[in-house]
């Protein structure tokens, strides 16, 4: 995107956060910034304005923020997929390990018509995993995955290339290393 200098520069790197060694990414001052904001959400709806897509699916908490506007302006339908426990209907669900530990993620088993055209959506991409997840779940509940999006990749960390590799498209507007 032209805009990625812009954005880059409105993304705090806080130090040794959650733990040591840690760089955590944050997006609060990026989505405190009306422009960069505004220039974030139209960045994506440029990317797919002309793309069939029938849903975006945003992945909680931080993909709500994107995912939210991004289907308002493609006058798509909107889907959470949520962490373990949220969701009260008939849910199905994927684990994946983290660096410590696993992670469920879930999403609505009658979320899509079959075939449905589906945007994937989160904040970052470090190890690739909850995208993985996500797109797994889509697919089991009928939908096709169209992009997984982001504003943030770390390609250092391998997850962009591993999504790839799992056979789906990856598009980010910056990038950290
Ligand atoms: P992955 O599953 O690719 O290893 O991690 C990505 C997930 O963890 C995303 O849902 C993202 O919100 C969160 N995450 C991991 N590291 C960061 C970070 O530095 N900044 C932000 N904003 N989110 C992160």
């Amino acid at each position: 995107s032209p805009y990625s200098a812009q954005l880059k520069s409105v993304i705090r790197t806080v130090r040794d956060w959650p733990e040591a060694g840690v760089n955590f990414r944050d997006i609060t001052p990026l989505m405190q910034d009306r422009s960069a904001f505004r220039k974030l959400i139209d960045a994506f709806v440029h990317q797919y304005h002309d793309v069939q897509i029938d849903a975006v699916a945003a992945v909680d908490a931080r993909g709500f923020i994107i995912g939210s506007p991004l289907a308002y302006e493609l006058n798509c339908s909107f889907v959470p997929v949520r962490k373990k426990g949220k969701l009260p209907f008939k849910t199905l669900s994927e684990t994946y390990k983290l660096e410590y530990g696993e992670a469920t993620v879930e999403l609505n088993a009658d979320a899509f018509a079959p075939g449905s055209r589906v945007l994937l959506v989160d904040d970052l991409i470090a190890t690739g995993g909850t995208m993985i997840a996500a797109a797994n779940l889509i697919r089991r509940a009928g939908g096709e995955v169209v992009e997984c999006v982001a504003i943030i990749d770390l390609p250092e960390l391998g997850g962009s290339k591993l999504i790839q590799n799992a056979g789906f498209s990856v598009f980010s507007v910056c990038e950290f290393t």
